[in-house]
């Protein structure tokens, strides 16, 4: 009888263990939740903080940047140029061959990790590292093809450009902190590291990765109005009229319109779903405050909501063993880890066994717990993508593009010939690329949000590599172009 009641004890503590978690999770999961009528809500939030950051210079936290692309790629380009891309974990160099008519002849890129001690460095490190790197690829491909040629440079960090080949750096973002870059003309930096390497060329083009995504949209489709990157950061860029950038008044385009940056990291709204993961994430990062979107929906970012959500449970039962130490470091756990976890198809979850054990040292951990780990990765994901789409919806509300100026008596009406017009979106960065889960919850809200009838005339169309491959196209097709600009 004594030994009857020692087992009812110990099943009755451990499932108090238990509930203790799963309250923890659905805490979690209310406060994350993304109804649609929430998403319209962000819609709504962020058409309206476009239209302030337009309206005067800081009057949203969206900075709305001018990028001095008034005129996108539309595949007569002809020759082979060069870019290089400094995103946030990666740096790329390629090269290609446009041969007119929308085709790409060739086109090499080459991968390199940044390494981490240059992120903190100084600029002229930096530059060096990649000035050598340039003329190591160069090198590989083709030297006498490159000298005097135009370089496309896709500098994936907040610019204020002066014209389409200056700008200076306004913040870090992504773990980079390299104090005496800010407020620095970039293309300078490049440009003086080139000639300390003995690089001949010139930076033609100075452009977001956004922007270069774009490009290579519009390069293969002339309905692409907007682009996406949801990589180790996020942000979006959308073609504006000229005349709608009123901070900006007698802003003189060559062809009425212009690309804007819109910085999107940086949006912020009530209507958020914010939880106390993210309010810890936020002051505990290098830039508390900032990037406050970015810090929903970004690869820098998943995995360690993830981790948080975990170490949470480990404090409050002992479901996960006793408490790794592990498991307060932050960004232990990376978001591609955690979407090998989430996306883990073996039937006793051997993968998040093996990740939570190398990774966060969390060992033996029962099944039922490694489903309620794919749970919170799923919880974190779902939130992510369907913030993102709402992103994405609120351009086209914009823009006019989301269907809804003209739904009258139920019968859809945009633009002025009264029929909604076919709508392209282009999309770049790992985490969209390479997360299929991800990508589906992205795609799937985008349809909820504009809802049957609309959903159809927007595509949503993948440009791998976009954010370089663009950026040489525009120095392509905008090395004799010079914007005018009147303020
Ligand atoms: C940067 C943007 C960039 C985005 C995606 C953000 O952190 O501020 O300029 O486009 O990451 O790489």
């Amino acid at each position: 009888c004594a030994i009857a009641s020692v087992m009812v004890g110990k099943r009755v503590r451990s499932r108090r263990r238990w509930w203790k978690v799963v309250r923890v999770l659905d805490e979690f999961e209310e406060a994350a939740s993304t109804p649609v009528g929430r998403l319209r809500q962000v819609v709504d939030a962020m058409a309206v903080e476009m239209h302030a950051g337009l309206a005067s210079e800081g009057g949203s936290k969206l900075k709305m940047l001018l990028t001095f692309v008034d005129n996108l790629p539309d595949g007569s380009e002809n020759g082979i140029y060069y870019a290089l891309h400094i995103g946030g974990t990666n740096f790329r160099l390629l090269r290609i061959q446009l041969g007119g008519q929308r085709s790409i002849l060739s086109h090499d890129v080459e991968r390199k990790p940044i390494p981490q001690h240059l992120m903190t460095s100084t600029s002229e490190e930096l530059f060096d590292f990649i000035a050598l790197s340039l003329k190591e690829f160069i090198e590989r491909n083709g030297n006498n093809q490159a000298r005097g040629k135009d370089l496309g440079f896709t500098f994936s960090f907040p610019v204020k450009q002066t014209s389409l080949s200056s700008g200076t750096l306004i913040k870090w973002t992504k773990g980079f902190s390299i104090e005496d870059m800010v407020e620095k003309d970039v293309v300078e930096c490049l440009q003086k590291a080139l000639s300390r390497r003995g690089v001949d060329m010139n930076v033609a083009a100075l452009v977001n990765d956004s922007v270069g995504t774009l490009a290579l949209g519009h390069f293969y489709d002339k309905d692409t109005v907007a682009a996406v990157v949801i990589g180790t950061g996020t942000n979006a860029c959308y073609l504006e009229r000229a005349d709608a950038v009123i901070k900006c008044q007698g802003l003189l385009t060559t062809s009425g319109g212009m690309v804007i940056n819109m910085e999107w990291g940086n949006f912020w709204s009530s209507h958020l779903p914010r939880t106390s993961y993210d309010i810890d994430l936020d002051a505990e990062s290098q830039n508390p405050n900032d990037q406050g979107f970015e810090k929903m929906i970004s690869g820098m970012y998943l995995g360690d909501i993830v981790r948080r959500v975990i170490h949470k449970m480990s404090l409050e039962s002992d479901i996960f063993g006793p408490i790794s130490s592990k498991l307060s470091a932050r960004f232990v756990l990376s978001t591609p880890l955690m979407a090998a976890m989430h996306e883990d198809e073996t039937p006793n979850l051997s993968e998040v066994a093996k990740i939570l054990e190398e990774t966060l040292n969390i060992n033996d951990v029962p099944l039922k717990v490694r489903k309620l780990v794919v749970k919170i990765c799923d919880v974190v994901t779902r939130r992510a993508a369907r913030l993102a789409a709402a992103g994405i919806v609120g351009i086209l509300k914009k823009i006019g593009r989301d269907g809804t100026a003209g739904i009258t008596s139920g019968r859809v009406k945009s633009g002025k010939s009264g029929k909604m017009r076919r709508t392209a979106v282009a999309i770049e960065g790992g985490l969209y690329l390479s997360y299929r889960i991800f990508r589906e919850y992205l795609n799937e809200a985008v349809a909820e949000i504009l809802g049957e009838e609309i959903a159809p005339f927007v595509s949503l169309k993948v440009m791998e590599d976009g954010s370089g491959i663009g950026a040489a196209m525009l120095a392509a097709s905008n090395s004799n172009v010079d914007t005018l600009v009147q303020v």
